[in-house]
């Protein structure tokens, strides 16, 4: 969970849109949390990030921090570049990852050879400072 850069090249790959509504989603990241709306009203977490509770149609809502451990739910290697700024990364993992809260999230899995990411291999998010004001959540497997 280093604080330094990930790599001193500049960030060329397309980037989120950070607005209001995900920008304190972005910020918590750049500070190693990793949190998603809480509803107000029922008391639901939701991912993706929305205006609404899908549970309840509430539009209130605050943040809370997962714990950052999930499985590996599933994954696929993309071998080919669809956008040129992926090349260097080709072959590179997308792994949907649920969350202990029930959460499930796409990202990629890393400090692990592709070969060796299985269903439901434990994992913990670790903060990619991919730039100097973005950081990713990608997820790394659990010591055991
Ligand atoms: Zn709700």
């Amino acid at each position: 969970m280093s604080g330094e850069p990930t790599s001193t090249e500049p960030y060329r790959k397309p980037r989120p849109v950070i607005g209001e509504l995900n920008g304190p989603f972005w910020e918590a990241l750049a500070e190693h949390r990793l949190e998603v709306q809480c509803c107000d009203d029922c008391g639901a977490l939701r991912f993706p990030i929305g205006p609404v509770c899908p549970e309840c149609l509430s539009d209130r809502s605050g943040w809370r921090e997962l714990s950052g451990r999930g499985t590996v739910l599933s994954w696929v290697v993309f071998r080919r570049a669809y956008d040129p700024a992926f090349e260097e990364d080709v072959p590179y993992n997308v792994a949907l990852v649920e969350l202990e809260e029930d959460v499930r999230m796409f990202s990629n899995i890393v400090g692990v050879p592709l070969e060796e990411i299985e269903v439901d291999m434990e994992v913990e998010v670790v903060f990619d400072h991919v730039a100097p004001d973005l950081t990713l959540p990608r997820f790394r497997p659990r010591a055991a």
